[in-house]
């Protein structure tokens, strides 16, 4: 079954890196701790939060101690698989699934909604994939090439990184 997780608030620049990663993981501020614990022990996602006060909490959790994402990340990772395929296949603003838009879809927005991708390189037009629920754009710029190195970093020079 795949890994999932449940981030608290203070720790929602990580939560972004988790998605980007590729694991489905959700922060829900209005929760309760008895609330985050149940939800957290019916959909078995692990607790990831920097709040102490959460360890008497009864599902899986892990603490964080950093402040730093990049500290963050290395805290978690490798304890976790880290799965190539599934990077950048969702969104990091809300979690959706990403959808790949194809040329056909890719036509249909040039033709009624330019704006929607004007501000994209035409490079990546062949390879643009959006979030259904936020409607977000996705790319393999730039952007996504930094956070890759991150996270290949991550996976081969953890103490680099932990210095830096
Ligand atoms: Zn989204």
């Amino acid at each position: 079954m795949a890994i999932k997780f449940f981030c608290d608030i203070n720790v929602a620049r990580l939560c972004k890196w988790i998605r980007f990663i590729g694991f489905d993981a959700v922060i829900r501020q209005e929760l309760s701790k008895i609330q985050i614990q149940n939800l957290c022990i019916k959909d078995r996602r692990i607790l990831l939060t920097r709040n102490k006060k959460l360890k008497s909490l009864k599902c899986s959790k892990v603490i964080i101690n950093n402040e730093d994402y990049l500290k963050q990340l290395n805290e978690l990772f490798p304890n976790f698989p880290i799965n190539f395929d599934l990077i950048a296949n969702r969104c990091i603003e809300c979690n959706r699934l990403l959808t790949k838009i194809d040329y056909d879809t890719l036509q249909k927005i040039l033709c009624s909604s330019p704006q929607l991708v004007e501000n994209i390189p035409k490079e990546f037009h062949n390879d643009l994939s959006y979030c259904p629920r936020c409607g977000k754009f996705y790319w393999k710029g730039s952007h996504y090439q930094n956070m890759l190195k991150v996270i290949q970093n991550l996976q081969t020079h953890k103490d680099d990184i932990i210095q830096n």
